[in-house]
């Protein structure tokens, strides 16, 4: 009896040894990617953006409430750092592309300080109100065209949404606009929106706009920009970098892009991809579930299923982090969520 205590005191000792050894090992970091931000501590686990990108932000005036960008040949950029679109400038008019909702009320006067050219067209390039759903502004611009696909303006006839205007001029595939000597092609893609998503290209500008597609110096947005086609988006690239472009509207953040930037984007989609394919096809389902269900029972099938999924993402997330944190911005704030959505074509409409 008299043991018992000395030997307790033997078993701390040897205990706090070796949770002293542990603690000194160089234990490894968890990616940045996977920290929360439901706390100050969790929230501050994340990296700040790259300097290089911050150092492209553009400077808005809070007055004005957007920033203008001159890309020549009569196409002008409009951004307020989160939104951006554009509009062109003819011999016979102006043509905007989308009028967001952030800044859209401020569209006319941004043209009337370049031209004094009325505006002729607005165009839509998708569905979704951030984009789109300052066109209300737009209202009282007489004989002004809208312009969209035919699956855009029959979602916005049964939305009846009086921020956006519905289209007045529709289109299926593809449609080319010529105006005051200047020419605007439009073409169907679907890499983004259920209804359809607009290339906007203006050929004499060597301007390509394709919104929500690359966020220059950015990661893309949440599950690869809320895509609902990974399979499309996948193509989206080598159909941008199809044409001839020296600047290029994304739609968001805080700078406009160039082919490199696209370039820059498909390599780290295809490196998600890739990656999530290998993990996710390299694991033997059979021995984690078993091992899974050693703790909780073989019959909580959602649960064990969930645990593969969050594996797959976790040893994922862990590989791809160092390769792109410090290339882009934001892969600390969505790089799970890319691996979700490449996890869920990988798993459902691949091949192995
Ligand atoms: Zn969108």
């Amino acid at each position: 009896m008299r043991m018992l205590p000395l030997l307790l005191m033997f078993a701390a000792a040897l205990g706090s040894q070796a949770s002293f050894a542990q603690e000194s090992q160089p234990t490894a970091k968890q990616p940045s990617a996977l920290a929360g931000t439901d706390s100050p501590e969790a929230l501050r686990e994340h990296v700040p953006v790259l300097p290089a990108v911050r150092a492209k932000y553009w400077k808005i005036d809070p007055a004005v409430g957007y920033g203008m960008k001159d890309f020549g040949n009569g196409v002008y950029a409009l951004s307020d750092n989160g939104w951006q679109s554009a509009f062109l400038v003819t011999d016979a008019g102006v043509i905007v592309f989308d009028a967001p909702a952030s800044y859209g009320k401020h569209i006319p006067e941004a043209v009337a300080k370049v031209t004094n050219k009325p505006i002729k067209m607005l165009v839509y390039s998708h569905i979704h109100k951030d984009h789109i759903g300052g066109s209300v502004a737009f209202k009282n611009i007489p004989g002004l065209q809208v312009i969209a696909l035919d699956t855009v303006s029959d979602f916005l006839k049964e939305m009846n949404d009086p921020n956006r205007l519905i289209p007045t001029v529709t289109f299926n595939s593809a449609k080319t606009i010529k105006l005051g000597g200047k020419t605007v092609e439009l073409t169907r893609h679907n890499y983004h929106s259920n209804e359809g998503d607009l290339f906007i290209y203006v050929p004499e500008a060597k301007f390509l706009m394709a919104v929500d597609s690359v966020t220059s110096g950015y990661v893309p947005f949440q599950d690869f920009d809320l895509s609902t086609n990974f399979h499309q988006y996948l193509k989206m690239f080598d159909e941008i970098l199809a044409y001839k472009f020296d600047n290029f509207i994304g739609g968001h953040l805080t700078d406009t892009g160039t082919p490199k930037d696209v370039e820059v984007t498909k390599e780290y989609t295809n490196d998600v991809y890739q990656t999530v394919k290998r993990i996710h096809n390299g694991l033997n389902e059979r021995a984690f579930d078993a091992e899974i269900a050693k703790t909780i029972g073989p019959d909580n099938e959602f649960l064990i299923f969930k645990a593969l999924l969050d594996k797959v993402t976790r040893d994922s997330v862990a590989e791809l982090e160092p390769r792109w944190i410090n290339r882009l911005a934001g892969v600390d704030v969505w790089l799970p969520s890319h691996v979700r959505a490449a996890l869920i074509y990988v798993r459902w409409d691949d091949k192995k």
